[in-house]
């Protein structure tokens, strides 16, 4: 996806939509007023439809009614990855998107490349982020760390691929997974659900850790309980993508045109993109924590047990109220560093012991 692409299809416009307008009733109100930052990347084998799904997702829904006066399309062009970042405000809320579209994998015999490429780049966004939140501007870090991973699996197979389970369990440790079946088009109903199936049954006796929606609290209304019913359920979401506007039912819709009919890319009957759509809105700041409060502090933990110098955290996340739960999640964190600390210090003196022994 270039950046090129963003301007074009930000210009396509539709009416109705679940907009990033819903952020303010789950933001921390500082967020709201900082503004908020979020990632997404997308990985699977090329031609699946990846780039043409963001572009629906956000591009043209997310946003249909405002020219991007004051987008900046960044690119981080390293083996093929591309980063695109938006800037948008949309009624005093501002949203700092960045979708990082990566080298469609598959082609290759080898996929090593692709597979490290994508790895070390999430890698350099903890590291870029342990160095800024260590440094003297705590105040103005951006946060460019990786928040969800759409992960594209063929519709055109049984189940996934040896390639999808060996590189979903090189990335769920470090970032949450969304998997979604792309494409979902050409698959009838059963078809879908028969895949759904064979998917979550191969997720789960793979061992891999996919990002799972939070339960509701009790005293939460019944119409939100429910949607996310209906959320978790439809995992992994089975979607399908067209930047193109069609005629349907009298109206406008974003579509693919068949011989025999139409395809709608946001009719829940047609495909589960809706409900990716309000995942993702709905969840932003949970897909947020989650990658501060578990990924990244498995990153921190990994490099400190690796014995590589972790800068010390001064303060709490920047920006951020400096509230008790933070204090007492720093000391913890402290906690666990002296106790990894202490734990390398007595590897070494093993090691020292052992090489000191005669053969
Ligand atoms: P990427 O390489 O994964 O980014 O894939 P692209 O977005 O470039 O799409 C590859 C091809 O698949 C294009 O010809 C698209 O028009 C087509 N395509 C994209 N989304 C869908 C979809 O949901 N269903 C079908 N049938 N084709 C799609």
């Amino acid at each position: 996806m270039s950046s090129e692409s963003v301007k074009t299809f930000a210009s396509l416009e539709t009416p109705g939509y679940v907009g990033f307008a819903n952020l303010p009733n789950q933001v921390h109100r500082k967020s709201v007023k900082k503004g908020f930052e979020f990632t997404l990347m997308v990985v699977g084998e090329s031609g699946l439809g990846k780039s043409t799904l963001v572009n629906s997702l956000f591009l043209t829904d997310l946003y249909p009614n405002r020219k991007i006066p004051d987008a900046i399309d960044k690119t981080y062009k390293t083996v093929g990855l591309e980063a695109s970042t938006v800037e948008i405000e949309e009624r005093g809320v501002k949203l700092r998107l960045t979708v990082v579209d990566t080298p469609g994998f598959g082609d290759a015999i080898n996929n090593t490349d692709s597979f490290k490429a994508i790895i070390q780049y999430i890698d350099d966004q903890f590291e870029r982020f342990l160095r800024d939140e260590s440094g003297l501007n705590r105040r103005n870090i951006l946060d460019n760390r990786v928040h969800c991973c759409f992960y594209f699996i063929s519709p055109f197979g049984h189940g996934m691929k040896p390639l999808d389970i060996e590189f979903m369990k090189q990335l769920h440790n470090k970032v949450n997974i969304v998997p979604v079946i792309a494409k979902a088009d050409v698959l009838t109903k059963k078809e879908i659900q028969k895949l759904k199936k064979r998917i979550m049954e191969e997720i789960e006796a793979n061992g891999i850790k996919i990002y799972g929606l939070p339960d509701c609290d009790s005293d939460e209304d019944e119409d939100y309980k429910e949607q996310v019913r209906q959320l978790k359920e439809a995992v992994p979401f089975a979607v399908c993508g067209s930047n193109t506007l069609l005629e349907a039912r009298g109206k406008k819709v974003r579509g693919r045109l068949y011989p025999w009919g139409v395809v709608e890319v946001e009719n829940p009957e047609h495909c589960d993109f809706i409900k990716l759509r309000s995942m993702l809105i709905t969840h932003m700041q949970d897909l947020q924590e989650v990658t501060q409060e578990v990924h990244y502090e498995n990153y921190r933990s990994e490099r400190l047990a690796k014995g590589a110098p972790v800068p010390k955290r001064t303060t709490s996340l920047p920006d951020q109220d400096k509230s008790q739960t933070q204090h007492e999640k720093d000391r913890i964190l402290q906690e666990k560093e002296a106790e990894l600390r202490r734990m390398q210090d007595m590897l070494a003196k093993m090691q020292a012991q052992m090489q000191q022994q005669p053969q």
